[in-house]
């Protein structure tokens, strides 16, 4: 269990998985059995303050964010790191063209199941 102090700025991503099932165990989160979204599954999101439950807490992707970094900015690195990730992921050099086929975050919260 991760320990947390109450008014601790943090970086949470919208996000949070079981940390149990078959996916999970190999680190593909997103895919995980049991995800849920914060402002979907989950009460939350673009909000200036959350109360965030335990079980978030503990099963959420948060980041402490360090001393001197813009609330701003804070709040933006999660989806930042999210486009560096992909660009790491799929090799995307400087100067090619690429064409994304998906609704992004908001299909995932506008999704019937
Ligand atoms: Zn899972």
């Amino acid at each position: 269990m991760r320990e947390w102090k109450v008014g601790e700025r943090i970086a949470l991503a919208a996000d949070v998985h079981c940390g149990e099932c078959h996916f999970c165990r190999r680190g593909i989160y997103n895919m995980c059995d049991d995800l849920r979204i914060l402002g979907k599954h989950l009460s939350g999101a673009l909000a200036d303050y959350m109360l965030l439950s335990r079980d978030i807490l503990d099963r959420g992707i948060i980041h402490r964010v360090p001393q001197g970094l813009k609330t701003l900015h804070a709040a933006l690195s999660e989806p930042l790191s999210s486009v560096l990730a992909s660009h790491d992921e799929l090799a995307i050099a400087s100067g090619e063209t690429v064409v994304i086929l998906a609704a992004g975050p908001w299909a995932s919260c506008t999704s019937s199941s």
